[in-house]
């Protein structure tokens, strides 16, 4: 059954996301700026954030895309894209509703393979918000080819010795733990021979090089940090799942945070085509309304068709994740990560052009959404990547044809439909009616 609407109970819960985001969440974006959202020693995290949590809470919707063994609803990915359609407005929303990366993804891999003691000791204040987490894969070198991948821990006793840098393991400084991908088996490929460690930021040994921004912040105030691993010792339990299982488990982890950041983006396109509508039906230049001028509505309605076809293919790939698992939705999700980049880059690139000076102005929000296109086609792998992993899991679904021509060539094709109604042919030829 095909069915595009959404349940009646749900909805009244989505209007009153909506309502909250605008009038509590939004008023923080305005007075810190997204850079406070992970330092949970400032302030601000004690006297708004937290209160503003206790409301998510009693209304029900905290974590809630988590199963209840983990404190959530089991909403599923359905019911977190329309919400997170919404907390996408936002720096600050995903934190205020337990639902941001990366310590989503990670609390999961916690769930799945932490020992109970590791679970209460950094799990349940992650789920509780109490801590930030951080995902410390991508080195120096390379983080779209993990054949390069370096970072090595041995076994020694009962502990683990991990040595190596990674870079721009996002939120390390606020971080209390990071999960750390290193190389435990060199004599067979990094796919089988990596395994994956909890390793708590205050381990003697554990260093920041240096904190890397983004374009547009100041040197050194970067939340993505270079950080090095020097004969970091880990007890044996804390490699999770397993060695070897680093790649099924990042697997899991990444496929979930690549459609959340998709989810979020609807909500930010969204946020674009509201501006470029708002203003094209205010502004007037040359005589008449922007919004009468004929490119100016191809620009909104280019604009609603790319946000509409993006917004139902990320649905469908939360739903095919809701039937079957993140593991076996690789395609959706490839797709929808690629689909990312260049739908937020178009859309807000023609929110600007209608707010002419303005919109390319710092007093607009539509440069700071239009930066983030390119870094969503890199953070979790770039964008070439992902079409690789779209075209071969469309390829697998084909088979070669032997023909010297392909099957679907015309003569060939013809001549057989013609055999299959030589009777019919011959008669009315007979009759000269062909
Ligand atoms: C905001 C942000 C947050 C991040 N957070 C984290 C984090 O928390 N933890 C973590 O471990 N990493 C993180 N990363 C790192 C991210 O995963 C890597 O940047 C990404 O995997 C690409 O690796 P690289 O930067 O080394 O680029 P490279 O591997 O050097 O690739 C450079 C470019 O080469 C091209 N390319 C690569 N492979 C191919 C190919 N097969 N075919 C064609 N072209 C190709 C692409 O254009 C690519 O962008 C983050 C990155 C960003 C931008």
């Amino acid at each position: 059954m095909w069915d595009f609407s959404t349940e009646p109970e749900f909805e009244a819960k989505l209007e009153w996301i909506r309502d909250f985001v605008a009038t509590d969440i939004e008023p923080l974006d305005l007075a810190f700026g997204h850079h406070l959202v992970y330092d949970k020693r400032h302030p601000v995290h004690r006297e708004v954030v937290k209160p503003l949590q206790e409301r998510v809470k009693a209304e029900g919707l905290w974590a809630c895309h988590l199963g209840p063994d983990l404190g959530g609803l089991g909403y599923g990915q359905v019911k977190l894209a329309l919400m997170n359609e919404v907390l996408g407005r936002s720096s600050w929303a995903p934190s205020i509703f337990g639902c941001q990366a990366p310590d989503s993804g990670n609390a999961e891999i916690l769930a799945h393979y932490g020992t109970d003691e590791q679970k209460a000791k950094y799990l349940q204040p992650l789920l509780d918000g109490e801590i930030v987490s951080c995902f410390s894969m991508t080195e120096p070198q390379g983080g779209a080819d993990p054949n390069v991948f370096t970072c090595a821990a041995e076994r020694d006793g009962d502990e683990w010795v991990i040595n190596g840098e990674k870079w721009f393991s996002s939120n390390f400084r606020y971080a209390s733990f990071a999960i750390v991908m290193a190389v435990t088996d060199p004599s067979v490929q990094i796919y089988q021979g990596a395994s994956m460690f909890l390793v708590p930021t205050d381990t003697p040994g554990v260093t920041i090089v240096r904190n890397v921004g983004l374009g547009g912040e100041a040197a050194g105030d970067g939340a993505h940090a270079y950080v090095r691993y020097e004969n970091v010792r880990v007890p044996a339990d804390n490699v999770l799942g397993g060695a070897g299982q680093a790649f099924v488990i990042a697997q899991t982890r990444l496929g979930g945070g690549r459609i959340h950041h998709a989810m979020r983006t609807v909500g930010v396109c969204r946020r674009a085509l509201d501006m470029m509508c708002e203003r094209a039906l205010s502004r007037h230049t040359q005589g008449s309304l922007l919004a009468t001028k004929q490119i100016v509505q191809e620009y909104v309605a280019d604009s609603w068709i790319e946000l509409h076809q993006f917004r139902l293919m990320v649905l469908h790939a939360a739903w095919v994740i809701d039937q079957v698992g993140g593991h076996k939705a690789r395609k959706e999700i490839a797709a929808v990560k690629v689909a990312t980049a260049s739908v937020l880059k178009d859309i807000v690139f023609r929110a600007m052009h209608v707010h002419g000076s303005l919109g390319v102005s710092n007093e607009m929000p539509l440069i700071g959404m239009w930066t983030m296109a390119p870094v969503m086609g890199i953070a979790d792998g770039p964008t070439e990547v992902h079409k690789i992993t779209v075209a071969r899991q469309v390829l697998k679904q084909y088979k070669p044809y032997d023909g010297l021509f392909p099957r679907e060539h015309l003569p060939g094709r013809v001549a057989a439909a013609r055999a299959r109604f030589a009777d019919v042919i011959e008669h009315e030829l007979a009759n000269d009616n062909l």
